[in-house]
């Protein structure tokens, strides 16, 4: 199994492409943010979580300040995410817990981010790794967990077994980078429907489990 060539490979190959909107979030060194536009994400295209993450953070980027936004201005304002009426209730939800039993900050542990209702494994592995810079844990999206499986590293039903088995396989050092890479590639090459396997770049080092369709 060669791991690390292909990581390189990818890595070189992502130079041509912006990074997705909660990589970047990174940079911001804001857990609070990370963690709400990883609400945000769930089930919708990458530039509606840019957009909305961009309105709402412009009105509140702190649990106070969401917590005082009206819930229908709270709904506008995040309603290109899809799922707005849920993702609203669940940002309120999770603004309520951090500020009143976290005094206003962002639990800096898996456990206790996963103990808050609407928080579940890949956001909270996306708030500690993205949010704190904390690579102790590979965050697994539905691309990491597809392309996983695919290159024949892993074969395994779900995200989590998926994460189990690739922080015992893949080096620590890039655990940082894996989300991003495999996120940015599945939206570009290695799609969930049909991957343009003519066109990848890690083709050789793929065994291609369970695609039927290819282009
Ligand atoms: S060969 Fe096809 S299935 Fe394998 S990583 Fe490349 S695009 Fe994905």
């Amino acid at each position: 199994m060669k791991i690390i060539p292909v990581i390189e490979i990818l890595k070189e190959w992502s130079k041509d492409y912006e990074h997705p909107t909660l990589r970047r979030s990174s940079r911001e060194n804001n857990p609070f943010k990370t963690l709400i536009s990883c609400l945000l994400s769930l089930r919708t295209q990458d530039k509606n979580t840019d957009k909305t993450s961009k309105a709402l953070f412009a009105v509140a980027d702190t649990p106070e300040k969401i917590l005082k936004i009206p819930q229908e201005k709270l709904e506008k304002l995040i309603f290109s995410s899809g799922y707005y009426k849920n993702k609203a209730k669940t940002i309120k939800h999770v603004s309520k817990v951090i500020l009143e039993e976290y005094g206003g900050k962002v639990p800096n542990d898996l456990d206790e981010l996963m103990s808050i209702k609407g928080i579940g494994r890949k956001t909270a592995t996306i708030t500690r790794v993205f949010g704190f810079g904390e690579a102790d844990c590979i965050p697994v999206d539905v691309h990491v967990f597809i392309i996983a499986n695919r290159l024949g590293w892993v074969k395994e039903k779900t995200p989590e077994k998926t994460e189990e088995e690739l922080m015992k396989i893949v080096p620590k050092e890039y655990w940082f980078e894996i989300n991003t890479l495999f996120v940015l590639y599945g939206k570009e090459i290695c799609q969930t429907q049909s991957p343009f396997c003519s066109k990848c770049v890690i083709s050789k080092y793929c065994k291609r489990v369970g695609v039927v369709r290819s282009r």
